[in-house]
């Protein structure tokens, strides 16, 4: 299984529910990023940029888990910055977990070893760790020697131990095609549950040029599809079908949702309209029509994963054929 059986039921269950209300707009995914601190200044890392006068903010405890509870999202990634130097990150976890919310942690693992001591595995935890290349395209892209060995030893041990692990890999303009089958063969051969692959996508605060223009991306995407067939890519077939333009999607941004210590970022996890004191404000202030269609200019060239895989996974049952091919590709 690519993906936690519990974790694809659970979510098959909430959005039966939440579609039975009438609701259309309700979250998948909670990104919550209880800071923005971190240990490292990877290039193309717009957080770090965009939030650089609040960078020393950390959430209150009550107010990362109430954000949880306030948007009732099955699956909560805390991200960041660094979320292992968030200073309750250990009571923000076993809270999450207690309250039975999938939790993943987005990490750089170069303070995992003591995280682990911490807290031990449960089947409502996982890892994705950061790993945007082969060793010196990764160090080069964190700009730091030695932080793709300690990756791998992570990886290593947090399998050893029984924890689920998964990696989330950027794709830039740079990366060849060899080095993403190299990739994942590595992986492959680490045992990872899981891989991630996404474009570089351009945030709003960045002006360097080291994403892939939407000519690249199916070059680049056609060997991942390919790939995903023997190797444990998360990724949906479907969105593989849109990275490589063998088809089009509309955007779900409501489906991922972003609280930070500025409160709810909308309307998607790449563009900054406004903060938002609350969830149902940043709701009443967004019209996700106009951003589902793509109208945006800012949404032109954006085929970010999580706007995309939260479409996909609306539609799930409108087709018999993706359907198929989605639990196809989730079993195998
Ligand atoms: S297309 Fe991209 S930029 Fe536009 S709303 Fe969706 S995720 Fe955000």
């Amino acid at each position: 299984m690519r993906i936690p059986l519990k974790q694809m039921v659970d979510l098959g269950r909430y959005m039966r529910a939440r579609k039975k209300t009438g609701e259309k707009y309700f979250p998948l995914v909670l990104m919550l990023e209880p800071l923005h601190a971190c240990n490292l200044a990877c290039i193309g890392c717009g957080r770090i940029v965009e939030y650089k006068d609040t960078i020393r903010d950390q959430m209150p405890l009550d107010a990362a888990l109430a954000s949880a509870e306030e948007c009732g999202a099955p699956i909560v990634s805390i991200c960041g910055g660094e979320p292992l130097m968030y200073k309750y990150i250990v009571p923000l976890t076993t809270g999450l977990l207690q309250r039975k919310r999938h939790t993943m942690i987005c990490t750089n693992a170069i303070l995992l070893e003591r995280f682990v001591k911490q807290v031990p595995p449960n089947p409502y935890l996982s890892f994705n760790i950061h790993i945007d290349g082969m060793r010196e395209t990764h160090d080069r892209v964190v700009d730091r020697d030695g932080v793709f060995d300690t990756c791998v030893r992570m990886i290593r041990l947090l399998k050893k131990r029984g924890y689920r692990v998964q990696t989330n890999s950027t794709i830039f303009r740079e990366t060849t095609t060899e080095e993403i089958e190299s990739l994942i063969k590595f992986l492959g051969e680490l045992g990872v549950d899981g891989m991630l692959l996404t474009p570089g996508y351009q945030y709003q605060v960045l002006t360097n040029d080291i994403y892939l223009s939407n000519e690249e991306m199916p070059q680049k995407f056609q060997r991942v599809r390919k790939l995903a067939e023997d190797y444990k890519i998360i990724n949906t077939p479907i969105y593989l079908d849109y990275l490589v333009g063998k088809r089009d999607l509309l955007c779900s941004p409501w489906t991922t949702v972003t609280r930070n210590p500025r409160g709810w970022k909308g309307p998607c996890y790449l563009i900054t309209n406004g903060h938002y004191r609350t969830f149902a404000e940043l709701h009443s202030a967004t019209d996700w029509e106009y951003y589902r269609t793509k109208q945006d200019v800012r949404c032109r060239n954006c085929k970010l994963h999580s706007g995309f895989e939260g479409t996909v996974a609306l539609e799930f049952g409108k087709s018999l054929k993706d359907s198929w091919r989605m639990v196809r590709h989730y079993v195998s």
